[in-house]
């Protein structure tokens, strides 16, 4: 467990006084509040070393706060996951059934995934018939604004196929678990596979059998009013969400080596980029994309990127990557290291891909790097160090369990 022979340890920091008192964002000498890094209310208890005290402004602070925080708080994917943390607190139960898959929702009550209709108008659950792993059909069915009755929906199904009248949506990002399916939207069929395959054995399947005695039904009634609640149009922004992260890794390294550090001119053409985003913020609503892209699976770039104007970088460049080993059972985990003369950083957020930020460039020494864990359901927060000076790294970082036997690896 350690990055080509130099081992990793856990460690504390404490905020450093700013003798210039000067916030590392407007670098203006505003009165100070508590700045959380990463937002509290996506914590179970409030940590001391998630916090800034006296290196942010109250304006930047509510910046951050307003622009940022809240947007994602109320309108994406990431303020669900919030209501799950909520309810780790209150110790209500964790909305299990709620799988954050783009235009699939997973139905616990009928163990199955079913196709979402994301677009204004139309059935949000629209019938659907698919064949499983067993190899039997089976239609979901919402009765309670349905026009037609089960026999009519079977024989519209299946003059569909039959005359080979649908579309065929085929994405191999499909869930393993998601059998292929044959649904109304808007009028038109589709079929919904994950390979062509899996496409033509529905179709033999469906041939072969007479689907009105063979399909096993499953009819929404009541439950309803549960799934509505569960049918939610997010918003999402790769833009914000690498202001976002790139903000939580700023912070983090003002606490890790202190204001001095980060109030480096070396700097300024990242606070002023994120302080004055110069284009709007893109601001797409994921899930409704007409009747194309029934999985839409990135929430972020995948290439290096930096938020600053100014900063020139190839995004394809050979930056090493570091991630932590088995971080998902991480909620949050952040690495922080120089390659070059670029402070990189590596931010993984819940379940979306991990944002790669250039910070800036600079000359000054980062000396190590720097990895934050926490994990939700044990609400423990770490910081972890190298112990020297790295040069040339492993892909991997790889970082101990916070439990037990970290004293082994630093020995
Ligand atoms: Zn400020």
């Amino acid at each position: 467990m350690e990055i080509k022979g130099h081992p990793i340890k856990k460690t504390r920091f404490i905020e450093q006084a700013n003798s210039s008192n000067l916030c590392i964002w407007c670098r203006k000498k505003k009165p100070k509040n508590i700045a959380h890094i990463i937002s509290k209310s996506l914590l179970v208890n409030e940590k001391h070393e998630n916090k800034l005290k006296i290196s942010v402004c109250r304006e930047c602070n509510t910046f951050w706060g307003n622009t940022i925080e809240d947007w994602f708080l109320k309108y994406t994917p990431i303020g669900h996951w919030k209501e799950n943390i909520r309810n780790i607190k209150t110790k209500k139960s964790i909305s299990r059934n709620f799988k954050f898959v783009p235009n699939f929702i997973y139905l616990e009550y009928f163990k199955e995934w079913i196709v979402i209709n994301h677009s204004e108008d139309g059935e949000i659950l629209p019938t659907q018939i698919f064949l499983t792993k067993e190899n039997k059909f089976k239609l979901f069915h919402r009765i309670s604004n349905s026009k037609y009755t089960l026999d009519e929906i079977f024989k519209q199904f299946t003059t569909a196929v039959k005359n080979r009248e649908y579309s065929i949506y085929k994405s191999h990002l499909l869930d393993v678990e998601n059998h292929p399916r044959l649904f109304l939207h808007k009028g038109k069929y589709i079929l919904v596979a994950k390979s062509d395959d899996e496409a033509e054995s529905f179709v033999l399947k469906f041939f072969s059998c007479n689907i009105k005695n063979e399909a096993i039904q499953l009819i929404v009634d009541n439950r309803i009013g549960k799934i509505e609640q569960m049918h939610v149009h997010y918003k999402w922004s790769i833009k914000r969400y690498i202001s976002l992260s790139s903000k939580i890794v700023f912070e983090f390294l003002t606490l890790i080596k202190g204001a001095h550090f980060t109030l480096n001119p070396d700097f300024d053409d990242f606070r002023s980029s994120l302080l004055n985003p110069t284009s709007k913020y893109d601001n797409l609503s994921i899930l409704n994309i007409s009747e194309k892209g029934f999985a839409v699976k990135r929430l972020n770039y995948p290439n290096w990127i930096t938020p600053c104007n100014n900063l020139v970088h190839n995004s394809k460049a050979r930056i090493p990557t570091l991630v932590l080993k088995d971080e998902d059972r991480f909620t949050y985990s952040i690495v922080i290291y120089k390659f070059e003369d670029f402070i990189c950083a590596t931010v993984k957020l819940f379940q979306i891909e991990h944002s790669k930020i250039i910070i800036a460039k600079t000359t000054t020494s980062l000396d190590k790097i720097y990895a934050i864990t926490y994990s939700f359901k044990d609400d423990i927060f770490n910081i972890y160090e190298s112990s020297e000076n790295v040069t040339d790294y492993d892909e991997l970082i790889l970082v101990p369990h916070y439990k037990g036997d970290l004293e082994k690896f630093d020995t």
